[in-house]
C-alpha cells in the first residue's frame, strides 16, 4: 500500500478509542482488511458504542450481507449472521420481529445495500424496522478488485469503467430520507471519535435508522474517496440545522457544498413491532 495513503492521525485517534475499554466487545479474529482501510474504524466506533450503551454482547446480533464491510461480524463478539449479497435487511427484520428484546444492527458496503440489496431499503424505512443499518460506503466493488458500484462518481476509472465512469450515482442519503427513514445520519471513517457518537446515536434511535459512513478503499482507489480528499471535503452540518424538517434534511443533501457530516433526520413514530402489537390487540389476540 502507498504509505501516504494511510494517514498516521487515523491510527492515533483509533489507539485513543480503544484505550477506553470496550475490547469485550472485540473477537479474537484478526480482522483481514487491507491496512488503513476505513473499517477498522467501523470496528473501534461500534464496539465503543456498544460500550456507551451498556449493550450485552449476548443481546446483539449483527447481519451482514456480502463484500468487505460485510466481514465486520467476524471481528466483533456478538451473535452475528454473515448472509446472502443483498440480503441483509430481510434477515435482520426477521430477527427483530422473532426477538425484540435482541438489539440489531445491519452491516454492509455501497454494492450489497444499493446494488442487489437496494430493493430492500424501501421497504425497511418505511416499516420503520428497530434495527440499524450500517452502510461504508468506499464507491467501489472492494471484495473483487475495485469495480465501479452504483456510488461511483461519475469520471470515475476502474477495471469495468476502463475510459471513465460515465453513470450518474445513487444518492443514498436522498434516497433514505425519501422513503421516510425515522433516523438519517453520515459520519466518515476518518474522523473516528465522531463515528462512534453517531453509531451510538443510530443505535439508540426506536425505529429505522441509517448511518452513511465515507470509508476510503485505499487498496483500489487512489483518486476519489480518498482519505487525502476527504479530510478537506467534508462539513459538518450548521449548527441550527432542524433534524425534526424532512425538507431541511433534503437541502443538505443537495448543497451544492460538501457533503455534511451529522444527523439530517430525526422522527418518532411506531416501528413494525408496535404497529404488529396494535393490530393483533385491534383483533382481539395476545401479543407474545
Ligand atoms: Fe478495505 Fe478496499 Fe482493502 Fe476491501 S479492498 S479491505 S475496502 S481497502
Ligand atoms: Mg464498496
Amino acid at each position: 500500500m502507498n504509505e501516504h495513503l494511510k494517514p498516521v492521525y487515523l491510527e492515533e485517534k483509533l489507539d485513543e478509542i480503544r484505550a477506553d475499554g470496550h475490547q469485550d466487545y472485540r473477537s479474537k479474529a484478526i480482522p483481514t482488511w487491507c491496512p488503513g482501510c476505513g473499517y477498522y474504524s467501523m470496528t473501534e466506533g461500534f464496539t465503543m458504542a456498544l460500550n456507551r450503551l451498556g449493550i450485552e454482547p449476548e443481546n446483539t446480533v449483527v447481519v451482514s450481507g456480502i463484500g468487505c464491510a460485510s466481514r465486520f461480524p467476524f471481528f466483533v463478539n456478538t451473535y452475528g449472521f454473515h448472509t446472502l449479497h443483498g440480503r441483509t435487511l430481510p434477515v435482520a427484520t426477521g430477527i427483530k420481529q422473532a426477538n425484540d428484546a435482541l438489539t440489531v444492527v445491519a452491516v454492509g458496503g455501497d454494492g450489497d445495500a444499493f446494488a442487489i440489496g437496494a430493493g430492500h431499503i424501501p421497504h425497511a424505512a418505511r416499516r420503520n424496522v428497530d434495527i440499524t443499518y450500517l452502510v461504508f460506503d468506499n464507491g467501489i466493488y472492494g471484495l473483487t478488485k475495485g469495480q465501479a458500484s452504483p456510488t461511483s462518481a461519475v469520471g470515475f476509472k476502474t477495471p469495468t469503467t476502463p475510459y471513465d465512469n460515465c453513470d450518474q450515482p445513487l444518492n443514498p442519503l436522498m434516497m433514505l430520507l425519501s422513503y421516510r427513514a425515522s433516523w438519517v445520519g453520515q459520519a466518515y471513517a476518518g474522523r473516528p471519535h465522531h463515528l462512534a457518537d453517531m453509531i451510538a446515536e443510530a443505535m439508540a434511535h426506536r425505529g429505522f435508522s441509517y448511518l452513511h459512513i465515507l470509508s476510503p478503499c485505499v487498496t483500489f482507489d487512489k483518486t476519489d474517496m480518498t482519505y487525502a480528499n476527504l479530510d478537506v471535503g467534508v462539513r459538518d452540518l450548521p449548527g441550527d440545522h432542524d433534524r425534526t424538517d424532512l425538507l431541511a434534511a433534503m437541502a443538505q443533501v443537495e448543497a451544492k457544498e460538501a457533503p455534511a457530516l451529522g444527523v439530517f433526520f430525526e422522527e418518532g413514530r411506531p416501528t413494525l413491532g408496535d404497529a404488529m402489537i396494535e393490530t393483533i390487540r385491534r383483533a382481539g389476540g395476545q401479543a407474545a
